[in-house]
């Protein structure tokens, strides 16, 4: 994502080069950069400080750095192995694998990928302002990720209550909580205080338009049914890039969790989002022998329609050692014949050492491993 995002910035400052702005030679006033560069810098700052690095410099710095090959970054980029050499920049131009991954944004939903890259800048800009340590940054992080899953709409009361508990501002007193409301959130003021009716999904809790039939939210198919939202001056709806990016993806997520949090705590401890997001979870199991270490799996949840897209995209993330690192996949794509065999043959050649298991089969795994620690004692 961040590669594309940086190829639609270079297209975007080549077209305003060709128009007589100023172009790549102006890099130096942020002013007339696009939005894309600025997001994209963003996240490769966020990456690197993950590794304990300060980089990029400025944007000449990423400049110089789109002339070298991706693969000598010093963030791991989502690449597949064959584009690790390539450049996004030979001298001033742009190379052709960056012309072809600005192609293939064009042709995306860009200001919805913008909108989720904000919206993980200023969740994480809100977790580590108000986090005094590691411990409580991932726990604030966690508790967002939970916040977008669980609640596609918010009163205002609400708002207030998180932001109380989350201060840290900027030296505008502008609350980095507020922020992060505000870019994954639309704003709709009420009239008067008091409890305002909505349409909502009884399932994924999505609202539900007046005259819509259903939810719309892959694999789901519960009732509409009338909620109260008690307001002072209004509630907040998710961004349509909160809702495809961190909503609907994550409702698996959020189902899968609350269903290993129900698995004994002495037989299995279950990690949310270790690594600020390396993983979906780490699921440590208690020991079977006296002498054996705790045993850890990790998870992903991915809930895609193209088996195909969900493996290029897919990476390994190291920092969780881990025995078993397992894809779980909804069982509503299961409905799509020959799914799963489609996904273990596209991730062949792409990465080694994981499984895909379905939902059920995974909860059902993960329930027998835990009991099998339990009947040692
Ligand atoms: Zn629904």
């Amino acid at each position: 994502m961040v590669v594309e995002l940086l190829c639609a910035a270079l297209a975007r400052i080549r077209l305003d080069r060709q128009q007589g702005g100023g172009g790549a030679r102006a890099a130096g006033s942020a002013g007339v950069l696009p939005r894309a560069w600025r997001d994209a810098r963003a996240r490769l700052w966020w990456m690197a400080q993950d590794l304990g690095r300060d980089w990029p410099g400025n944007d000449l710095d990423l400049f110089n750095w789109c002339r070298r090959p991706l693969g000598s970054w010093p963030v791991a980029l989502s690449l597949a192995d064959g584009d690790l050499d390539a450049v996004l920049l030979e001298g001033d131009e742009l190379s052709e694998f960056a012309e072809q991954a600005a192609h293939l944004v064009r042709h995306a939903d860009v200001e919805a990928e913008l909108v989720q890259n904000q919206i993980f800048t200023a969740l994480m800009l809100c977790a580590r302002t108000n986090g005094g340590d590691d411990e409580a940054v991932q726990q604030i992080y966690c508790r967002l990720r939970r916040l977008l899953i669980d609640h596609p709409v918010l009163s205002d009361r609400e708002v207030m209550k998180l932001a109380g508990e989350l201060p840290a501002a900027d030296s505008d007193q502008d609350a980095f909580c507020d922020k992060f409301i505000r870019t994954a959130y639309v704003h709709h003021p009420v009239h008067r205080p008091g409890k305002t009716r909505l349409r909502r999904c009884t399932g994924c809790r999505n609202p539900i338009d007046d005259g819509a039939a259903g939810c719309g939210t892959p694999g789901c198919t519960t009732e509409p049914e009338w909620h109260e939202v008690a307001c002072l001056g209004g509630y907040w709806v998710q961004h349509r890039a909160a809702r495809q990016f961190f909503h609907d993806p994550g409702l698996l997520e959020g189902r899968l969790l609350d269903r290993l949090a129900e698995l004994t705590g002495e037989l299995v401890r279950t990690e949310p989002w270790p690594c600020l997001d390396a993983w979906d979870a780490a699921l440590r199991f208690k020991a079977l022998a006296p002498h054996a270490g705790e045993e850890c799996w990790v998870i992903d949840a991915k809930d895609c329609s193209s088996p195909g897209l969900l493996a290029r995209g897919f990476r390994i993330d190291l920092r969780v050692p881990a025995g078993r690192r397992i894809i779980v996949v909804p069982m509503h794509r299961l409905k799509a014949p020959g799914y799963l065999a489609d996904l273990e043959r596209e991730l062949q050649g792409r990465v080694t050492g994981v499984e895909v298991l379905d939902e059920r089969t995974f909860l059902r795994q993960a329930t027998v491993r835990a009991n099998q620690a339990g009947e040692d004692r």
